[in-house]
């Protein structure tokens, strides 16, 4: 382990230990599989009323997103809506909730404090911000940073679903409880989710829910259990571009 990803464990607050009968730190992948229940998969999301054209290239979505008021509290709310950023050849999306007050007021995802946890999170497994696909749920904010409600989130699916299409991710990390219960069509609680391989789309894309970091700010003492996600979601990548 190099000394920047210790820097980064030590800011997640993670304490760095090697097992005594093994060198790395990635499960092997029989111990993926054995510590993984993999759910069926859910189809891709359908829009809630006319059916959704999805756009062939990014800035033709982009634009759509851009112009979007099928939700008529949000986009009289929004300073602007929030796409999402990064590598759109990424095989890593990443899939948050709905933007705060910052990321409504940047344009952009996971920014502020939350976002600084989330860069120190990927960067702990080997990635920049800049080498992953980071959306949420929602391209709008929710004012007063309520829950999205259920009607908008069916409006704005199509879209993430649309991203993905374009992507082509090999691996979906999910943060956050809302991201977690509507890319998995649940109301489970987020606890019953995480350490679990899952499934989303057709065809089925690998996806691995954690704890957003918001609330690993608020509760540091789930930042353990959100590294074992973290690891599971590498050793899920790694197992999935061996070819296994
Ligand atoms: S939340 Fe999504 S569907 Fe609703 S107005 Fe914003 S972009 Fe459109």
């Amino acid at each position: 382990m190099g000394p920047l990803r210790n820097a980064y464990l030590d800011a997640l607050g993670i304490d760095r230990w090697v097992p005594r009968d093994a060198p790395g730190e990635i499960p092997s992948i029989p111990e993926v599989v054995a510590a993984s229940q993999v759910a069926a998969p859910v189809p891709h999301l359908a829009p809630a009323n006319a059916p959704y054209v999805p756009s062939a290239d990014w800035g033709a979505l982009r634009e759509r997103v851009a112009a979007c008021t099928a939700c008529a509290e949000l986009c009289r709310t929004r300073t602007q809506t929030v796409f999402g950023v990064g590598n759109t050849r990424s095989e890593w999306l990443i899939i948050g909730e709905a933007p705060g007050a910052e990321e409504d007021r940047q344009g952009e995802p996971f920014v502020g404090r939350a976002g600084q946890l989330l860069n120190a999170m990927l960067l702990a497994i080997g990635l920049p911000r800049e080498q992953v696909f980071i959306a949420n749920i929602l391209k709008c904010r929710p004012p007063g940073n309520r829950d999205p409600k259920p009607d908008e989130v069916s409006r704005c699916l199509p879209f993430l679903s649309n991203q993905i299409a374009l992507l082509k991710p090999k691996i979906i990390l999910a943060v956050g409880r809302i991201a977690a219960q509507n890319l998995l069509a649940t109301d489970a609680p987020l606890a019953r989710l995480r350490g679990k391989l899952h499934s989303f789309g057709d065809p089925a894309t690998p996806l691995i829910i954690t704890y957003h970091p918001a609330y690993l700010l608020r509760t540091p003492s789930d930042k353990r259990k959100a590294w074992e996600d973290l690891k599971l979601a590498r050793a899920t990548h790694a197992r999935i571009t061996a070819g296994a």
